[in-house]
């Protein structure tokens, strides 16, 4: 099979390159076409020589990932349906503020972790996605989107992207590290440390690899202030239980381009929501780890058993958290109506069965009208 090159970081393909015998330089103008301008076409990449466009068209390939669906909410939000073959399917999801374009990657098919409150953990998990799977879903998201919103040359439309889509990146660690240095390289999306964020349930070897080798900003899926709680809702818990990950939250802020961690709390109506773990989590945090926290409202799906928290009991949550001092925003739901919230990321691809049947049939891609932009409000921050 022809080498994708979507798998490579800048030196990797700077080796890769050498290789064919061709220098360091061809390589970021190889990088600048592909990621900078959409290219996957050789021929189309004028300033190469013509001897390396035929060796590149003789082994290797920018190699997308089929669209499956394309769903788009009234709110803006986009979400993908992307078939990484042998049954699986993953998603991401776009989502455009007044300011800013979030695009939530995926960094497996399934996930091994399985949270209570999550549907992709409830799928199971399947497999590791390659750095080139990774990066195929910002690769096609920007560019689409680009010719969609029909930008001017030099604008972007994704200027965020979050790694909390489905599965644990931390547990694919050697395919996201290739995946984050492209999504940050100058020559690539340039995007800044600070606006990429690697979510996590918790790794705690991982985050301490990964503050050296590429210290991008962090959000901890905490959902818990005590660890007999927490071994229930994240069992990673048991392996890293709390004040281990306190210390490796403390570590890695050392390195970290933001001077806090965010913390995600999904908010359980009646398991994790009381003024009691209120106070637990301001207890467990203040004065042991510069944080903020994320409250997200549970988007109930029927294996899970649990009900998202009224809109008064999180208001009054974050109350509390916010009389002592932290800072605490409510999370707004976003693409509700296209399963696109936070935790509904399998909704589509839970039933393999279901998957299998729509990619036999290859049903066209659906593509909806351009969604009006949406706007999150001050107090809350989008899914
Ligand atoms: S919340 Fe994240 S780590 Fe937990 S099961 Fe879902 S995808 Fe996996």
């Amino acid at each position: 099979m022809a080498v994708n090159l979507l798998d490579f970081d800048l030196d990797g393909l700077a080796a890769y390159c050498e290789g064919l015998g061709e220098k360091r330089f061809r390589a970021v103008q190889l990088f600048r076409w592909i990621h900078q301008k959409g290219a996957s076409d050789f021929a189309q990449m004028s300033d190469l020589a013509k001897s390396l466009r035929d060796k590149l068209a003789a082994a290797a390939e920018v190699r997308p990932l089929p669209v499956l669906t394309e769903q788009a909410s009234a709110d803006g939000t986009i979400k993908w349906l992307f078939d990484v073959g042998g049954g699986d399917a993953v998603e991401a999801v776009f989502i455009p503020e007044d300011d800013r374009g979030t695009l939530c990657v995926s960094s497996q098919a399934g996930c091994a972790v399985g949270c209570r409150f999550c549907s992709t953990g409830h799928q199971g998990f399947s497999r590791n996605l390659a750095t080139g799977e990774i990066l195929a879903q910002l690769w096609f998201a920007e560019h689409h989107l680009r010719r969609r919103l029909a930008l001017k040359p030099g604008e972007r439309a994704i200027t965020n992207v979050v790694m909390m889509g489905m599965g644990e990146p931390l547990q694919n660690y050697n395919a996201l590290v290739p995946a984050l240095k492209v999504m940050l390289d100058d020559h690539g999306y340039g995007l800044s440390r600070r606006r990429v964020t690697v979510s996590t349930s918790g790794v705690v070897p991982m985050m301490d690899r990964l503050r050296q080798d590429c210290p991008v900003a962090l959000a901890v899926s905490l959902h818990a202030p005590n660890d007999a709680l927490r071994d229930e809702l994240v069992p990673l818990n048991r392996k890293y239980p709390l004040q281990e990950l306190l210390e490796a939250c403390n570590r890695y802020l050392e390195s970290a381009p933001r001077d806090f961690i965010t913390f995600e709390y999904c908010m359980l109506d009646g398991v994790n929501d009381t003024d009691a773990h209120a106070r637990q989590l301001i207890a467990l945090v203040q004065g042991h780890v510069r944080c903020k926290f994320n409250l997200i409202p549970f988007n109930p799906f029927p294996a899970s058993g649990l009900k998202r928290s009224p809109r008064e009991r999180v208001q009054a949550f974050a109350q509390i958290l916010a009389d002592a001092g932290l800072v605490t925003t409510v999370r707004k739901t976003r693409g509700d109506d296209i399963d696109a919230a936070c935790g509904q990321l399998a909704g589509e691809v839970q039933d393999r069965t279901d998957v299998q049947r729509r990619m036999t049939r290859r049903q066209p891609i659906r593509i909806h009208a351009r969604p009006a932009p949406g706007a999150a409000s001050a107090k809350e921050t989008s899914s």
